[in-house]
């Protein structure tokens, strides 16, 4: 994260990660947020390291870099240099896949034992479109985040439902906690 005066303008640089199981989701949250692109049959993300968006907050300029597994997570081998600097989470389960869901508490695990300041953090319950073949009731994504003190919110990359707003808390929650 960095902050920088010229002028009389401010820029803010803040770096987000996204976590979570394989297959959650993850890369396309950010491709539809990003390019408002999805991708049916996605394999690992090839390439692409980070997104980089601009938002507009009180008349000041803020960038989020949002950094994307290149699909390490499926060999729990996602390394530190990857959340260093981080000051901004999702963490992404598959609301039709209850592994995922189970895997949050790891997940958390790992991002506080690689983070240095305040987190803002947001729970995502991804393919919310998928509500017939649900396993993760709503209520037990909004209590663990409870528990937990996460902002919660389920999405759908595919039918665009809540990926910009998902991503927009998290940003205004980042710029709260440094301005
Ligand atoms: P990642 O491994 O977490 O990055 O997951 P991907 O973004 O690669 O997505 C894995 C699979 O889930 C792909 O086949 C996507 O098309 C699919 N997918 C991703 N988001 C959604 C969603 O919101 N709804 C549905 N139905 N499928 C999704
Ligand atoms: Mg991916």
């Amino acid at each position: 994260m960095s902050s920088s005066d010229d002028e009389g303008g401010e820029e803010y640089l803040f770096k987000i990660v996204i976590i979570g199981d394989s297959a959650v989701g993850k890369s396309n949250l950010l491709s539809r947020y990003a390019r408002n692109e999805f991708n049916l049959h996605s394999k690992a993300t090839i390439g692409v390291e980070f997104q980089t968006q601009v938002m507009d907050i009180d008349g000041k300029e803020v960038k989020a870099q949002i950094w994307d597994t290149a699909g390490q997570e499926r060999f729990r081998a996602v390394t530190s240099a990857y959340y260093r600097g981080a000051v901004g989470a999702l963490i992404v389960y598959d609301i039709s896949r209850r592994s995922t869901f189970d895997s949050v508490g790891r997940w958390l695990d790992e991002l506080k034992t690689h983070s240095e300041t305040t987190v803002a953090r947001m729970l995502v319950g991804n393919k919310c479109d998928l509500d017939n073949i649900r396993d993760v009731s709503i209520e037990e994504g909004t209590s663990l985040a409870e528990a937990e003190g996460l902002f919660f919110m389920e999405t759908s990359a595919l039918d665009s439902t809540n990926v910009k707003r998902a991503f927009e808390i998290v940003i205004r929650e980042i710029y709260n906690n440094v301005s």
